[in-house]
């Protein structure tokens, strides 16, 4: 029976015949921080998360009121509100494992020698040409860094989406996070696909695969729950980001080497 379907695979891989059941890229939800030393946004995450062996990590990004992108998820954060403070006043805020607040220079130069991709969030900022101001200097930045084949972009705002395909190079990856646009409007944005709560492939179970047939990737957040997972896993998504990778990992690895 094995032979039978190990036979069956390779045709199928032969035929160019994709499975339906892929493996889809775990994604480290502001980094791996549910384990000792590190925290939410952290360059002890984002450490740990490669270590482990995750294909991307997600982090959040502000510009700071003197134009600099710093790495945070909350808009007020221990009562720093970080659109509206300077970079020194951020970045002298502690995260809960002891390192200081980072800026997103500091996040890439230690991205650098890691393997991770790094999934980048433009936080929602106050007005639209703050936005694109924002998205200039992300671009800017990440170019300048080298760091550009290993970056995708993601946003709520749909300006910033609009603006972040505008400004990056072709061939960086942006994906919309809002839930609201189904696959033929991202497509025709030039979106790379949708990056949606999971939630939305519930209420719209078509999706999945319309993005697939427009030659669009698929993400879901923020997937914790072993069974989601699996039911996410089951239809084909390409990325799952999750706060638990290790549970994600294991899931993974069960379920692939079973099938082989
Ligand atoms: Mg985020």
């Amino acid at each position: 029976m094995k032979r039978i379907l190990m036979l069956l695979v390779s045709v199928c891989c032969a035929m160019g015949v994709t499975l339906q059941a892929q493996v889809p890229a775990v994604v480290a939800h502001r980094g791996f921080w549910r384990t000792e030393g590190s925290a939410q946004n952290s360059l002890a995450g984002l450490l740990k998360g490669d270590s482990i062996g995750c294909e991307a990590v997600e982090l959040d990004v502000w510009l700071t009121s003197d134009d600099v992108l710093v790495v945070n998820h909350d808009a007020t954060f221990k009562g720093v509100i970080m659109q509206e403070a300077t970079a020194d006043v951020c970045t002298a805020v502690r995260l809960d494992n002891g390192e200081r607040l980072p800026t997103l220079q500091q996040f890439l130069e230690a991205a650098r020698p890691l393997h991770t991709r790094l999934v980048i969030e433009l936080k929602a900022h106050r007005s639209a040409w703050r936005e694109t101001q924002a998205v200039e200097r992300l671009v800017a930045l990440v170019q300048a860094s080298g760091l550009g084949d290993r970056v995708e972009y993601i946003s709520f705002s749909l300006h910033a989406t609009q603006e972040l395909i505008r400004l990056a190079p072709s061939s960086t990856p942006v994906y919309y996070l809002n839930g609201d646009l189904p696959p033929h409007l991202l497509k025709a944005m030039g979106c790379a696909g949708p990056d949606y709560h999971f939630s939305a492939f519930h209420q719209h179970p078509d999706w999945i695969a319309e993005c697939h047939r427009l030659g669009l990737k698929v993400n879901a957040w923020t997937v914790d729950d072993a069974k989601e997972m699996e039911w996410l896993i089951s239809q084909g998504v390409d990325f799952i980001t999750t706060n638990e990778p290790l549970t994600l990992q294991h899931l993974l690895s069960k379920r692939f080497a079973n099938s082989h």
